[in-house]
């Protein structure tokens, strides 16, 4: 049975949204205001929680900040509940994941529909993280306990941010970069990160991490601009779990307003797996990022078969042609109709594609022939850390294409 948690000041809507909840045998938790709200559902874990927007001392946005912070309580599904007339929560409410609130007064389908909608994405996640619990080998046990206490400590020290550059394929000029993550732990070493960022996802540490990412990013931006570079544009690669965040589009966009950053420069990675899981709300929340200007790529593509068939339809910028497809590329007839065809297609949405993993004369050559329009990988570049990274762009080199 699915728990709820209803946090709401006024008595008489509590009590309606209690019976009808039971009525349909959830079973429920109820708090009167927001305080008490974070409290139960710090002790109860529920699987799901209502809340009201308008409370007295801490309202919805707050309760949903502090919940947010807190790894056991950062992924419960949050749907906020909000009073018809009040259009700036409507406003803020959709900024913050348009499928996330109800307008009171709601029927209840909608309240159901919603729900369920939102317990079953829950239950995925849950039952994925329980898979990948209970198989942590003892290296996986250190790895995880170390990572647990710097995020603690929130002591991001021993993280680093490197950049790889893309080079444009006609100029030899470096018009973007991914961002990447880096930790150096002093009781484990260096930590490759397909180490522990799946250790981070399943155990609710990723959206400290992704928070620290994305700000060291803008920082680094910021200096970049100040200095007169511009037109670079930053990949940062999200997870699922900060994609669903509700509270993602005002984060980013904060961040590029208080580091004063042209959103245009900041690119969000996403992989098909995230936008699959729920096409519908990827493609609003997508929208939404682009509409403030902020722009998409669409990462490690070619890997699931049924990417040809939604590409249309995703609102992106970018297409990075994944790794598999493109080493020996040259030798292999397949791969290469295939990122071919892919090229093509990317360019008939008006896309820009860039071909990931490049590390030989002959697969640059290929994907020349083809009109790919960047290359990231060994060939000209490996992930720098920011400094060295920097010096690069100083020195303003035209790579050999
Ligand atoms: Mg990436």
């Amino acid at each position: 049975m699915s728990k709820i948690l209803v946090i709401e000041d006024e008595e008489s809507v509590r009590d309606n949204l209690l019976d009808l909840l039971e009525a349909e045998s959830f079973e429920t938790v109820a708090a009167a205001n927001g305080k008490i709200g974070v409290e139960m559902a710090m002790s109860e874990y529920p699987d799901l929680i209502l809340c009201d927007i308008m409370m007295p001392e801490l309202d919805g946005y707050g309760v949903l900040a502090a919940l947010r912070q807190e790894p056991s309580t950062s992924t419960i599904p949050f749907i906020f509940l909000t009073a018809n007339a009040a259009k700036s929560d409507f406003r803020q409410g959709m900024n913050m994941g348009a499928d996330d609130y109800l307008t009171k007064p709601f029927t209840r389908a909608e309240l159901l529909i919603a729900i369920l909608n939102k317990l079953e994405k829950y239950a995925n996640l849950k039952k994925n993280l329980s898979a990948i619990s209970n198989k942590l080998t003892p290296r996986m046990q250190l790895v995880l306990h170390q990572l647990k206490l710097a995020i603690k400590n929130k002591n991001f020290e021993d993280f680093d941010i490197y950049y790889q550059p893309s080079i444009d394929i006609n100029t030899g000029k470096i018009t973007s970069a991914e961002s990447l993550l880096r930790w150096q732990n002093a009781e484990l070493g260096r930590v490759s990160p397909l180490e522990f960022i799946p250790l981070a996802e399943s155990h609710g540490l990723i959206i400290d991490i992704g928070n620290w990412v994305l700000k060291t990013v803008c920082q680094q931006m910021q200096i970049w601009q100040d200095i007169g570079i511009h037109n670079l544009t930053i990949a940062v690669n999200l997870s699922p779990i900060e994609f669903n965040q509700i509270d993602l589009i005002p984060k980013v966009i904060d961040l590029i307003s208080s580091h004063n950053l042209q959103s245009n420069c900041l690119e969000l990675e996403l992989t098909e797996r995230m936008i699959m899981e729920d096409m519908n709300l990827a493609i609003i929340t997508m929208e939404k990022l682009r509409s403030f200007g902020v722009k998409i790529a669409l990462d490690d593509f070619g890997v699931s078969n049924n990417s040809l068939m939604y590409l249309k339809q995703l609102p992106m910028d970018t297409l990075k042609i994944d790794r598999d497809f493109i080493q020996d590329i040259n030798s292999d007839y397949r791969k290469a109709a295939i990122t071919k065809s892919l090229i093509q297609l990317g360019h008939d949405l008006d896309l820009k594609i860039i071909a990931e993993g490049v590390e030989t004369e002959a697969e640059l050559a290929l994907l020349r022939e083809n009109s790919c329009d960047a290359i990231q990988g060994y060939i000209y570049s490996p992930a720098l850390p920011a400094l060295e990274f920097h010096k690069l762009l100083l020195t303003n080199k035209s790579f050999s294409v």
